[in-house]
């Protein structure tokens, strides 16, 4: 059986430049919420490469708090604060589990979770 990629050595691997050395050993999200930070270093890596600003951007840490996505981060410019400023929110929209959007206008979220993985071990 493959095994699967640890997230955390695929992004070391892919944005090498975003993370410090402890940023790894201090990190963690969980599985639903992966797409929607691939996405936003994805964006960040781009802008910094297109507008040659920001390039002293880093990631100290990314986590789970209070069920919400955080990222704490140093250095960059307005424009990528605000991009973790919009990725965190965003994530407040998706299952930290299973990754499915809900619609808050209808459905709530709870702690994170979509009503199918609310009941769901941790
Ligand atoms: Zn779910």
């Amino acid at each position: 059986m493959e095994k699967e990629k640890n997230i955390r050595d695929i992004l070391s691997e892919r944005y090498p430049n975003f993370f410090e050395e402890n940023t790894m050993r201090y990190s963690h999200i969980p599985k639903g919420w992966d797409d929607i930070f691939i996405s936003f270093l994805e964006e960040a890596k781009r802008y910094i490469e297109t507008s040659g600003k920001g390039d002293d951007f880093k990631i100290l840490q990314f986590k789970q708090k209070w069920f919400r996505l955080t990222i704490y981060h140093t250095g960059g410019d307005d424009y990528l604060a605000d991009l973790v400023n919009k990725t965190e929110a965003v994530a407040c929209n998706y299952c930290s589990k299973c990754g499915v959007l809900v619609d808050t206008n209808v459905n709530e979220i709870e702690r994170g979770r979509c009503l199918g993985c609310k009941n769901d071990s941790w």
